[in-house]
């Protein structure tokens, strides 16, 4: 599902980054561990094909996104692939403040060139159970449920690849291990694979005491130099 051999990013004006191989199965968490500013944010791009990497290669949910990849080079079949495939979790969730619930799921929707369909839009709400929350803006949501908002506009297109960066960051125990619990299931329902970047010890701590049934891969970013 997700694939790579020998990948590297160099920045125009920055640092050259090398990445460990990964193979991770369909249904599958990897989790992107490494210090701030090891790499894990520009992995999580070049997966989304937002970035082309330098050298290597990158397959994800059977596109070539690598160097000497030919595949979607294209920006907007490149676009398409990326609306249809990956479902991201930002750090900071990008909630549009001035929509409501609903609405910054329609907008997803939008964005990926579909017609706005709001029975996907309530099945997702419903699916994190933030239903009631639709005329909401976001202001007037806790981040427990800001979270869920946002999670549930990753999974609206149903992606084969959830990619959440720092999903516990500036959480107390209590609620990472909720967000953690809400990502893992999340991902088995739809049965996409997932991927996590984060320098939290606590989310490989959660992987190991709840673990997923097809696997988990741990990387460690930031130990290997160009
Ligand atoms: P992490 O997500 O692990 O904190 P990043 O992927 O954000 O790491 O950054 C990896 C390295 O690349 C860091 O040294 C960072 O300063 C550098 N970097 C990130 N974005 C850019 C950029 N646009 N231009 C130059 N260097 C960058
Ligand atoms: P920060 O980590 O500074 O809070 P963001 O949370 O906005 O920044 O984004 C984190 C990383 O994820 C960025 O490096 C960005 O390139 C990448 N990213 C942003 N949007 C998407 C997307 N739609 N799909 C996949 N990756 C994305």
């Amino acid at each position: 599902m997700i694939r790579t051999r020998q990948l590297a990013y160099r920045y125009p004006k920055g640092p050259a980054l090398a990445f460990p191989d990964v193979d991770v199965p369909q249904g599958g968490v990897l989790l992107l561990a490494g210090p701030s500013g090891s790499g894990k944010s520009t992995w999580l791009a070049l997966a989304a094909g937002l970035v082309g990497a330098t050298a290597g290669q990158i397959d994800v949910a059977g596109q070539s996104l690598g160097a000497d990849g030919t595949a979607l080079k294209q920006g907007a079949a490149l676009d398409a692939w990326r609306a249809r495939t990956i479902g991201f979790l930002p750090q900071r969730l990008h909630l549009s403040t001035a929509l409501t619930v609903h609405d910054n799921l329609a907008m997803a929707q939008w964005a990926a060139g579909q017609a706005q369909n709001d029975k996907l839009i309530t099945e997702a709400l419903e699916a994190l159970g933030v239903q009631d929350l639709a005329l909401r803006k976001p202001a007037q949501l806790s981040g427990g449920q800001a979270q869920r908002v946002a999670l549930a506009r990753a999974v609206l297109l149903q992606p084969q690849v959830i990619l959440a960066d720092e999903p516990t960051a500036s959480l107390d125990d209590e609620a990472a291990a909720a967000s953690l619990a809400l990502l893992q299931s999340t991902a088995r329902w739809e049965g996409a694979t997932l991927v996590i970047a984060t320098h939290d010890a606590r989310v490989a701590r959660f992987f190991a005491e709840n673990p997923s049934k097809k696997g988990l891969l741990r990387i460690v970013l930031g130990r290997k130099k160009l």
